[in-house]
């Protein structure tokens, strides 16, 4: 079962690109950043369950406190450096990986539980609270962390630990009498479940998955109420009593359980859980697809005392329900990318949940009224979209995949991997000007970057035994004598994998390269080493910008076998089959779509803008280039009509890694001899800047209206009626999204700007 996560070691970026670049700057000063930020703010030690200060600051707040989240932290950090130290072995990680799992191994009760705060704060109050107190999404990241260690370290040190916990949770909950009919708050254990129950074939993992997934917006799950409901009357809090980021009490949308899943007729409430939540959702069939674990559609939960809802479900629908959650999954999917993504990739436009707000309200910043887009949501699109790959090979989802990966994702962190946006707006005001932080308080977003990073290389491509069209075709087993490589995303790596050979027999070793400069140019070279007896498919991408213009060379008319070869375009994948990749183990795929294009938003969000794009890349302007543009490009209008030139340049940064150097300084044993400690890291960047023409929007007749007269300014009076004239030529200069925020300035940015 083929799961980026683990499979993400058999692919090496072995030549520069932007994403092996990233990658690096991780595993050199960004892995070490951030574990001298979890070791300043206590999270490093929190396993050792002592009392710390911090814990008395967050006491009295309701009802997440930030040290609820502390547990997945430290998880994601230790699953980050554990991909990270596959191929960048680094001793003071290694040391601190150690030292942390050894932690968690410490903190775990007799019972199985295991989590800090419920252990040290709250003792009493386990499970009283799972809408908002983050027990089971901190368990997920466990079992995320456990797995990665498991893998790296070749022991099941951390993974019987989380085994007993998945354990312990099954007794508290579950269909049964006594048992709470729950669900987590914040989705996330699903996905950490189902790769748990695929890497050692857990039933406990499996059931609970199910389970969570299925009970899901119950309306009557527990006593005849909600169990979110229920839970509250347990807990004796007045009706009235909500959270901050929930707009009114008891509707459940903000944590994506105002329904059942199948009934959600669209993308509702806080961006990362929903992408988290369809992700697991999204596995779960897949492991049926893939031949894993069948999904039966009887296996209904039978103890379950919700029959009346499930009468209800039965009645109206007589597909598989597999069938209704895949119809689901796309429903909301298509929900979010037409009416609540914008143009980079970021979802959640509503600060107060951050999360989805009414269809096309979609403000590029805070003066606008919105914008948050948080890191980790468009990260959760990219786990969404890679599952949803395997069960659907159409290259839309690849193309907001990408499109994630290098716009919304990939400025979540600075050039040299030290410093974070949680936030990601398509444009700056006095409030929030584009800048970065070295922390934050609730710090999901820096080490979800850094694992998602660390295991990139799973996101390429996927691959296994088999033609890739019938199920159970990566079951890595049976099939001898064919492969296949699915392209996902285009860099400079190579997927090294094996097929055929039963257990314990050798395979047949089939490799895969592929160079290129993308994102900056659509030439990707191929070269493919498997024996002649391997008959290989391999599937490639052609983006949606592209608009259909690509060749292959060498053209399969040229193929000389005595059977003719097609390659196939279906879906946005072009498949040359096993004839052509016999015949052409090197070859060549050249996509069009690099030359700079303008980019709109749906006319139903209001804004009359233009942005600019070339290749997966969206641009935006950056005062650093354009010293003359007025505050935060707000008057700044351009046209799709001028010219765009292009411009190479480099963005060279030198780095003091010595200063995120903490070896020794906390108790470990020191893990460096002098002068092993890499002092300073150059990390450069190559790209390519636009140039366009630009005028400034002439707002003198509405800066000469008497204030407080009266709203609106008649057209006579306001020239053209928008304050716009053709005034003087600027020439505006853009840069990739991503590269924001690395050059210093004012922090004044925009991606969409007025259209002339
Ligand atoms: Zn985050």
């Amino acid at each position: 079962m083929s799961h980026p996560q683990t499979h993400f070691a058999q692919t090496r970026f072995h030549g520069p690109s932007v994403l092996r670049d990233r990658r690096r700057t991780f595993a050199r000063v960004g892995v070490k950043a951030q574990l001298k930020q979890l070791r300043a703010t206590g999270r490093y030690d929190c396993f050792d369950l002592r009392w710390q200060p911090v814990y008395d600051e967050h006491r009295v707040k309701w009802p997440a406190p930030a040290p609820v989240f502390w547990d997945s932290d430290v998880a994601k950090w230790l699953e980050g450096a554990c991909y990270l130290l596959h191929d960048a072995y680094d001793p003071e990680v290694d040391a601190a990986v150690r030292h942390v799992a050894g932690l968690i191994r410490g903190a775990q009760h007799p019972d199985g539980y295991l989590n800090v705060y419920f252990s040290v704060v709250k003792p009493g109050e386990r499970w009283t609270n799972i809408r908002d107190q983050h027990e089971l999404y901190n368990a997920g990241h466990l079992i995320e962390a456990a797995l990665a260690h498991s893998r790296y370290y070749k022991t099941d040190f951390l993974l019987r630990v989380v085994e007993r916990y998945v354990r312990h949770i099954r007794t508290v909950i579950g269909p049964g009498p006594g048992q709470k009919h729950a669900y987590p708050g914040h989705p996330e254990i699903e996905l950490a479940l189902l790769r748990l129950h695929a890497a050692t074939g857990s039933e406990d993992a499996y059931a609970l998955a199910r389970y969570f997934v299925e009970e899901r917006g119950n309306p009557r799950g527990q006593d005849g109420l909600h169990f979110y409901d229920w839970e509250r009357r347990q807990r004796g809090d007045s009706p009235w009593k909500r959270p901050d980021a929930y707009p009114t009490a008891d509707d459940h949308w903000y944590n994506q359980c105002h329904a059942p899943i199948l009934e959600q007729p669209t993308v509702e409430g806080h961006a990362v859980r929903a992408m988290y939540l369809l992700t697991g959702v999204a596995d779960l069939l897949c492991l049926d697809k893939l031949g894993v674990r069948a999904y039966h559609d009887d296996e209904d939960n039978s103890n379950r005392n919700d029959g009346e809802c499930r009468a209800v479900t039965t009645a109206t629908t007589t597909k598989a329900k597999k069938d209704r959650y895949f119809e689901a999954l796309t429903r909301l999917w298509d929900d979010m990318v037409d009416k609540k993504m914008y143009l980079t990739g970021g979802i959640g436009a509503c600060w107060g949940w951050e999360g989805f707000g009414r269809d096309y309200f979609l403000p590029a910043g805070s003066d606008e009224g919105g914008c948050y887009n948080e890191t980790c949501a468009s990260i959760g699109v990219v786990l969404l979209a890679e599952r949803l790959l395997h069960l659907d090979l159409d290259a839309r989802y690849a193309d907001v995949l990408e499109l994630c990966l290098y716009n919304n994702v990939l400025t979540g962190a600075s050039l040299d991997g030290t410093a974070f946006t949680y936030v990601n707006q398509l444009a700056s005001s006095d409030d929030q000007p584009s800048r970065r932080e070295d922390w934050f308080e609730v710090s999901c977003c820096p080490p979800n970057l850094m694992r998602l990073f660390g295991c990139l290389g799973g996101y390429l491509w996927d691959y296994g035994a088999g033609d890739g069209n019938s199920s159970g075709e990566e079951d890595g087993g049976s099939s001898a004598n064919a492969a296949f490589v699915n392209v996902h995303l285009y860099t400079t790596a190579v997927v090294t994998f094996e097929v055929g050979g039963g257990e314990g027999q050798g395979g047949q070793t089939v490799a895969l390269e592929q160079k290129s400069d993308w994102p900056w140019d659509g030439n990707v070279s191929f070269h493919l080493k498997a024996p002649s007896s391997v008959e290989t498919t391999i599937r490639l991408r052609i983006p949606g910008w592209a608009k259909g213009d690509y060749t292959l060379s060498p053209s399969p008319s040229s193929t000389t076998t005595t059977t003719p070869t097609t390659t196939t375009l279906e879906k946005g994948y072009l498949t040359l089959p096993p004839s052509y990749t016999a015949a052409h183990p090197s070859f060549t795929l050249r996509v069009g779509g690099f030359a700079p294009r303008h980019v709109a938003p749906h006319p139903y969000t209001g804004q009359r803008t233009l942005a600019l794009a070339r290749g997966p890349l969206v641009y935006c302007a950056e005062d650093a280039d354009n010293p003359w543009a007025p505050p935060h490009f707000r008057d700044v209008l351009v046209s799709a009509a001028s010219p765009v030139a292009e411009e190479a340049r480099a963005l060279r940064l030198r780095v003091d890694a010595a200063r995120w150097d903490c070896s020794g300084k906390t108790g470990d044993a020191a893990v460096r001899e002098p002068g092993q400690v890499e002092a300073e890291v150059e990390v450069e960047d190559r790209y390519v800047a636009l140039r366009t023409e630009a005028w400034v929007r002439d707002m003198s007749a509405w800066r000469a209206k008497r204030a407080g007269a009266g709203p609106g300014l008649s057209v006579s009076e306001g020239g053209d009626g928008d304050g716009v004239v053709d005034g003087e030529k600027k020439e505006l200069v853009l840069i990739p999204y991503y590269l924001r925020a690395n050059r210093g300035g004012k922090g004044h940015m925009r991606v969409g700007l007025l259209r002339k």
